[in-house]
């Protein structure tokens, strides 16, 4: 039978992939998981480390959804979103860094996002209104979904970012696509952006008549294609290697992912949860104790989160035991002192330039490593250096990191948004005038 959807509040109620994609967040506010999980035996066929990583990537989503999206729809979708690689670079004695930053906007949030959207695509071909995707954006996340529904027939995507609050670079990733892709620029903060995207939902009339969806990091269809580079990265070690992955965190997407990814067989020592100052998971770990709070400012600032999303993920995977959560996860917290320490000592040390993100994972690395020197430590590198170059030129001086191509063109490119006052009246006008 084809996979079915259930929702962490209320695990009787099932829903196809259409409604768990395209709804994002179920009605009862917990989030949708996969009623069943294809075991190891499924995924791992024989050869499964020789295949190409698209076909990795689609025989894992193929067990995974069993005949939701026909099998030879499904090997396009995952071959035209996994076009790019995702290399394991050596970089000390047992540790590598799996570099996720590949991808069109240089962040690991491209394997999602262009997913979901070809994904959203394929669901919607036969409807006969375009679906608006609206997201709002406090840097990364916009231009990752900007660029993944460039171009997606049938879709539109309009992006809220507050004015002056994203760096040049990212607002150019948001407007400077054109075509499909609105960027809306907010004269108000990252709060009313989400805020004037909460207020359109909660508009049903406008929401049924516009076709509204959301592409927020909650969407199981983001969440299951970062599951494949888990393997990709196993099957880059010697057969056999039971390696620990350490993950920077934020809203804990990229580490649910992992512990799907070993429910279908990844072999995996480990998890490592790193965190900067926004610590509530580490906390949790150590204490069993759940304390979400408000956010703090960081470098490392796509982990700024003082409520994770996928929390609730977390709990549902581990039947709510927070033992066994603690047996299968070690947290660790660093600052921004510590960070810029890092990312001076792993260029000292190994040549290696790393981003505030993965230096926040290489020090929790270390930290294992300290107490388990055999293992073979997996750092998940989130985003090329390149997205956070002043702090990059601060503690490494100018020149040294290099400014791929396709984020140093952009710099060249007219910036076209429409700017609009943080008002939800105004806001859905405008959206109004958009089915018009
Ligand atoms: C989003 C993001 C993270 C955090 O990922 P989560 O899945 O939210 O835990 C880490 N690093 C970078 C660069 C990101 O953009």
């Amino acid at each position: 039978m084809a996979q079915r959807f259930y929702s962490t509040s209320s695990a009787s109620e099932f829903v196809d992939l259409r409604e768990a994609v395209l709804r994002s967040l179920p009605p009862d506010n917990g989030l949708y998981m996969p009623e069943r999980l294809p075991g190891p035996e499924e995924v791992l066929q024989p050869g499964w480390r020789d295949w190409s990583f698209a076909e990795l990537g689609y025989r894992i989503v193929s067990a995974l959804f069993a005949g939701a999206v026909p099998e030879d729809t499904l090997r396009e979708i995952v071959g035209e979103s996994i076009n790019f690689d995702a290399p394991l670079v050596t970089i000390a004695e047992k540790m590598h860094v799996l570099e996720l930053f590949h991808g069109p906007s240089l962040a690991f949030k491209d394997f999602g996002a262009r997913f979901m959207a070809r994904l959203m695509g394929w669901l919607t071909r036969e409807d006969e209104r375009d679906l608006v995707v609206l997201v709002a954006t406090s840097g990364d996340t916009g231009g990752a979904v900007a660029s993944a529904f460039h171009g997606v027939p049938g879709t539109r995507v309009v992006v809220l970012y507050p004015s002056g609050k994203v760096s040049d670079l990212q607002e150019k990733q948001l407007t400077t696509l054109g075509d499909n892709i609105t960027a809306l620029e907010v004269s108000g903060t990252f709060d009313d952006c989400q805020r004037l995207v909460k207020a359109a939902f909660l508009n049903r009339e406008l929401s049924e008549e516009l076709n509204l969806t959301s592409a927020n990091s909650i969407n199981i269809a983001r969440l299951i294609p970062q599951a494949f580079y888990y393997f990709h990265a196993a099957r880059q070690l010697p057969e056999g290697a039971e390696p620990v992955f350490v993950v920077p965190s934020g809203n804990f997407g990229n580490l649910t992912a992992g512990l799907l990814a070993r429910l279908m067989g990844l072999p995996v020592g480990q998890f490592v949860a790193a965190t900067n100052v926004n610590d509530v998971v580490p906390a949790y770990l150590e204490s069993g104790i759940y304390e979400p709070r408000s956010s703090l400012p960081t470098i490392s600032n796509a982990m700024d989160v003082g409520a994770p999303s996928n929390f609730v993920r977390m709990l549902e995977i581990h039947q709510h035991q927070h033992g066994l959560m603690a047996s299968r996860i070690t947290g660790h917290r660093f600052d921004d002192d510590e960070t810029r320490a890092a990312i001076r000592a792993v260029k000292a040390d190994t040549g290696y330039v790393i981003d505030p993100h993965g230096a926040v994972a290489y020090l929790a690395a270390k930290s294992w490593q300290a107490d388990h020197p055999g293992d073979e430590m997996i750092v998940l590198e989130t985003a090329h250096p390149s997205k956070f170059l002043d702090v990059m030129e601060e503690e490494l001086g100018k020149g040294v990191v290099e400014i791929p191509e396709r984020l140093a063109c952009l710099a060249a490119r007219e910036k076209e948004a429409v700017e609009l006052p943080p008002e939800e009246e105004v806001f859905l006008d405008w959206l109004g005038q958009m089915s018009g």
